[in-house]
């Protein structure tokens, strides 16, 4: 149609037809969804899994992250069918403060491993992760060479939920990547904090990198921590450091002695290396593979995994009653009237607390 504008009073004027505009909304925005919200069955999970399908296993993890109750039941039915499978690595947890070069070794010692073949997958745990929004362990872009490899899965930590929450969704992640073959896991962790604990619950050998030359360090080290470690490596062991390296080692070996000796019979090793300029690293890995033989000989590595899968029996049906305690409406409620009569002095926090689990456990 003419434009009116077009009339010929309006002198100077032209105004052209336009094109015809694009919708607002891409019509195929309906149909990419439906694409990427397709759920797997649990039958196409598991079959993928066992194939050793990596997009499928990291769908999978994905499941088992998610908090929403329909995943979670599906999830728990893939972990349940996959277990049979499951079992078959060995799981290695390494922990170190900030800085210590975790992200550094775990490249070069994943490519240690990954040289005589077979796959590697690397997880972690990092309860800071909620609070700043995005985990930084097992990023892949710290570990520049695994995460280019084939043979390597690298998934940072779940980052949604109590420690006790995030821990278990990474033990739950070990069993699906050992279902699809992979036969070493390395679980990464920040050397401060609970973590360690939930790390050593899951895995086989646990490796506690240190570093040498700050003058302090024994004291900065939680004497807890020193006494779960299988192993400690003090990395950095080169140039100048050298000579601190051997001192700090002479000083943990020494450190290491006044400790009752471990349940399962295996004395931690002291050893220096660089992963930075990859010296030493072979030798860490003997270490490893030494106790590895050790315990499977002596039969401690059974009773240690016996030990775990009770653990997580434990821990499960912890969290789950404290998330079914607190998710609760009414509880939600009754708890905010108990806090402010607790702030205003009109009853004492026993009482409050003993009327809210009374009335959760009558209803
Ligand atoms: P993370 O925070 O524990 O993961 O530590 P990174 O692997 O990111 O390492 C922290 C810093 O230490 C980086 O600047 C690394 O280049 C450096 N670094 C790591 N390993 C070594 C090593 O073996 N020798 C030396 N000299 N520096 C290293």
């Amino acid at each position: 149609m003419e434009h009116i504008e077009n009339d010929s009073c309006f002198e100077g004027l032209a105004v052209n037809k336009g094109v015809e505009q694009p919708p607002s909304v891409n019509p195929y925005l309906n149909r990419m969804r439906k694409i990427k919200r397709r759920q797997y069955t649990a039958g196409e999970y598991i079959e993928g899994i066992l194939k050793g399908d990596i997009s499928i296993l990291s769908q999978a993890v994905t499941l088992v992250e998610s908090n929403l109750p329909d995943h979670q039941a599906l999830a728990q039915e893939v972990i349940e069918k996959c277990l049979p499978y499951a079992g078959n690595s060995i799981r290695i947890g390494i922990t170190g403060v900030p800085g210590s070069g975790k992200s550094t070794s775990i490249d070069v010692f994943g490519l240690h491993v990954l040289k005589k073949g077979g796959k590697l997958a690397v997880l972690a745990i990092d309860p800071s992760s909620e609070r700043s929004k995005g985990s930084i362990l097992g990023d892949k872009t710290r570990m520049e060479k695994l995460s280019i490899h084939p043979g390597a899965f690298i998934r940072p930590s779940p980052s949604a939920g109590s420690l006790g929450g995030v821990a278990r969704k990474t033990r739950e992640t070990i069993v699906l990547c050992e279902a699809a073959g992979f036969d070493t896991v390395f679980v990464e962790t920040v050397g401060v904090g609970q973590s360690e604990t939930a790390v050593h619950s899951m895995v086989d050998f646990f490796l506690l990198i240190q570093l040498a030359g700050t003058g302090d360090e024994l004291q900065g080290i939680k004497r807890g921590i020193m006494e779960m470690a299988d192993g400690i490596v003090i990395n950095k062991a080169d140039g100048d450091n050298i000579e601190k390296a051997r001192l700090a080692q002479a000083q943990f070996k020494n450190a290491l002695h006044l400790f009752p000796p471990t349940m399962s019979g295996w004395q931690p090793q002291v050893l220096t290396y660089s992963g930075y300029y990859e010296l030493g690293i072979p030798e860490v890995w003997n270490m490893i593979d030494s106790y590895m033989e050790f315990v499977k000989k002596n039969g401690y590595f059974n009773h240690k995994r016996q030990e775990q899968a009770k653990y997580w029996m434990y821990e499960t049906i912890n969290e789950q009653l404290k998330e079914h305690f607190y998710r609760n409406n009414e509880i939600k409620e009754m708890l905010k009237i108990k806090e402010s009569r607790i702030l205003s002095d009109e009853q004492s926090s026993f009482t409050a607390a003993r009327d809210v689990l009374d009335y959760y456990f009558k209803k």
